[in-house]
């Protein structure tokens, strides 16, 4: 069976804020056949790019990211808000479309040299998987590519990831 993911995202006006037309997921996540559509797409779309580990920022980087890796036979990074993580992390704060946020990883969740995967929903301003890839970096990991459902092609996020294969399934 084939998907046009885009038929099972939501749109929702103005939020989380006025202006703002949310992209919202759960709709694909629900159904069982075209989320596990989506990863296998994902994976496609992956193909080509040597893989050791991937990376994924909470919360909706897991939702994909997770089951992208288990599909990939690879291992997950969670990347996460400041002051989640129990072990030692190294940090970096950074704006978002609406807002500011810090994200944190272990120190000891990539070794130096280790090809990673970056994966989340949706690639909007690029602030995110900027700052992940920064993450990933002061760990000595190599950036190899990044994954997303959705790539809001009018924010142009791709400028704030240069040198990185940027793949995404559905394209606003
Ligand atoms: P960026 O940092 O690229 O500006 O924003 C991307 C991040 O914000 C992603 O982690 C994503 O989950 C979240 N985000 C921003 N806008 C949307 C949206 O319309 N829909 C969804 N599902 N997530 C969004």
């Amino acid at each position: 069976m084939s998907f046009n993911f885009k038929d099972y995202i939501r749109v929702i006006p103005d939020f989380p804020q006025p202006g703002i037309r949310f992209k919202d997921i759960t709709t694909l996540l629900k159904d069982g056949a075209a989320y596990r559509a989506a990863i296998d797409a994902l994976k496609e779309a992956v193909q080509g790019l040597e893989i050791d580990v991937v990376a994924g920022p909470e919360a909706r980087g897991f939702v994909i990211g997770a089951p992208l890796a288990l599909a990939l036979g690879v291992g997950f990074v969670p990347i996460r808000k400041s002051g989640k993580l129990p072990g030692e992390t190294v940090e970096a704060a950074y704006d978002l479309e609406y807002g500011k946020d810090k994200l944190a990883v272990h120190k000891d969740s990539i070794q130096p040299g280790q090809k990673v995967l970056i994966a989340d929903d949706l690639l909007a301003t690029g602030g995110t998987i900027a700052t992940t890839t920064q993450l990933v970096r002061q760990l000595g990991g190599e950036v190899v590519g990044a994954a997303f459902l959705i790539e809001l092609g009018y924010l142009d996020g791709r400028a704030k990831l240069p040198g990185i294969e940027i793949r995404s399934l559905i394209q606003y």
